[in-house]
């Protein structure tokens, strides 16, 4: 069988469209692939017959030349996104035989485009966690190793860790993920990978499962750049099945590779030089900005005062919003039900047995910042520090066009680190929450290795709407990095 390891997105629709090979070879290449890497958790359901089905009317539009934008090219799906006809999981117990019978519109929109599910890939229960390490069906390991440490599986972060993991071990081209608050870029930089979210709004959010509505966003993670854009276009649309999703007009995305930093206004946030963060992320970060200035960017200071007040303020609003989302989950309507005489009991049961620890955690939390009482002093201040962390970026805005920080603020860990306390792995996030908050879009791209070989990320984050800049930045920095 040929090996096509190397491809991308980008480079399997050339091969496709002058013949080089077909989209069942592809797809049966895949195939083969996952089989062989099944220690790896990446996914929680294969599709291996409907993706040759796929394959093969992909073959034949592409003979008729009537080949659409992903025509043929295999891709995971987070098993977040509602699949018609196919199990859907969130990752939890609760939701184990969920078969849906409709389907999630980013999904669509990716079939519309030819693109082909290989299967749906493993997450964190209801996309709660940073380290893949609270999905029902097991541990997504990290393909990639520290260079002292062969022996030791590392996480792939979270929480689209299948995702992140598949992409990375070339078990398919791309992936979807969904980033709340830092869900798409976080694993993407622990992975060595690009992960773009989106501005809230830009995908639609119909037949996402909900974890909390007012930050859920779908992405893609790829290998390149050039695949994100490419994923990107197929993702978005104006839906009116979201009330939420924008209505603005959607660019062609691969104008970001006429995007050139000369000139351009970078921020560089002081208040992301936290005090976790490690060195050698420090010093990818200082590289990349001495890249830009190269390119001739202008490197200015910016201040994000509320920054500190990004993550106590997203582990009061996620959960909020969580615990009225998953209120669903009552053991009546769907997936898993413990059965009992009694219907409070039936309810208590079903869902102390469905939902995983950290989904717990995060509905008693969020349910006591909505309670009586403790609304005002934790819900309401905590929209009114969202505002202040918005306005922080707007003001940042009015002196520069985009803002270079680093994505995480440590490398991939070991699996079982992090895991006794729970704020230890909520610190993860610290870096990604705020343009989560504020809405606005964000990528990360591999920018460089830590001494152990691990991939460093750095994030990129731009004004509403102007993913092509973003993009653009991402693409200058794959061009600048020297692998
Ligand atoms: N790690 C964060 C959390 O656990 C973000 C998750 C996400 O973006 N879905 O909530």
């Amino acid at each position: 069988m040929t090996d096509f390891s190397s491809l991308t997105i980008t480079s399997a629709i050339n091969g496709l469209k002058n013949k080089e090979f077909t989209s069942q070879e592809l797809v049966q290449f895949f195939i083969e692939k996952i089989k062989q890497n099944k220690h790896l958790n990446c996914f929680i359901t294969h599709t291996f017959e409907q993706a040759i089905d796929m394959a093969k009317i992909a073959d034949k539009r592409i003979s008729a030349k009537n080949h659409r934008m992903l025509e043929g090219i295999p891709i995971g799906m987070k098993d977040l996104f509602c699949t018609n006809g196919i199990k859907t999981t969130a990752g939890s117990k609760i939701l184990e035989n969920f078969i849906p019978f409709y389907e999630s519109t980013v999904s669509k929109n990716l079939w519309d485009s030819g693109a082909i599910m290989l299967g749906k890939t493993n997450m964190d229960e209801f996309a709660m966690g940073s380290a893949n390490t609270t999905s029902f069906f097991g541990n997504v390991i990290n393909p990639l190793k520290s260079f002292s440490n062969q022996k030791k599986d590392l996480v792939p972060g979270g929480s689209s860790g299948g995702s992140a993991s598949a992409v990375s071990s070339g078990l398919c081209l791309g992936a979807t993920g969904s980033d709340t608050g830092g869900s798409i870029r976080q694993p993407a930089s622990f992975c060595g990978l690009v992960g773009l979210k989106p501005t809230y709004g830009r995908c639609s959010r119909f037949g996402m499962i909900a974890f909390a509505s007012s930050l859920d966003q779908a992405g893609p993670i790829a290998q390149t750049v050039e695949d994100a854009a490419l994923m990107l276009q197929c993702m978005t649309s104006f839906d009116e099945k979201d009330s939420t999703s924008s209505r603005n007009e959607i660019p062609n995305y691969l104008d970001y590779k006429n995007y050139r930093l000369k000139g351009k206004k970078i921020g560089i946030p002081k208040e992301y030089l936290i005090e976790g963060l490690n060195n050698e992320i420090k010093e990818v970060w200082d590289n990349c900005i001495n890249w830009f200035k190269s390119e001739g960017a202008e490197i200015v200071d910016i201040s994000l005062p509320h920054t500190e007040s990004a993550l106590p303020t997203y582990y009061i609003i996620a959960p909020a919003e969580a615990s009225a989302n998953l209120a669903r989950y009552d053991g009546i309507r769907y997936g898993f039900r413990q059965k009992e005489k009694d219907l409070k009991d039936l309810y208590q049961k079903t869902r102390g047995l469905g939902f995983g620890k950290e989904v717990k955690r995060r509905l008693m939390i969020g349910t006591y910042v909505l309670s009586a009482g403790y609304y005002d002093a934790y819900y309401l201040k905590a929209l009114k520090v969202r505002k202040l962390i918005s306005k922080d970026f707007e003001e940042a805005f009015k002196i520069c066009d985009l803002i270079l920080t680093p994505t995480t603020p440590n490398v991939a860990f070991p699996i079982g680190e992090k895991q006794t306390d729970p704020i230890e792995m909520y610190l993860n996030d610290v870096l990604t929450v705020p343009a989560s908050l504020a809405g606005l879009p964000a990528i990360s791209v591999s920018s460089g290795f830590n001494k152990e070989k691990l991939p460093i990320g750095l994030q990129v984050i731009g004004k509403p709407f102007d993913e092509i800049s973003i993009l653009g930045a991402g693409n200058a920095i794959e061009k600048l990095r020297g692998f």
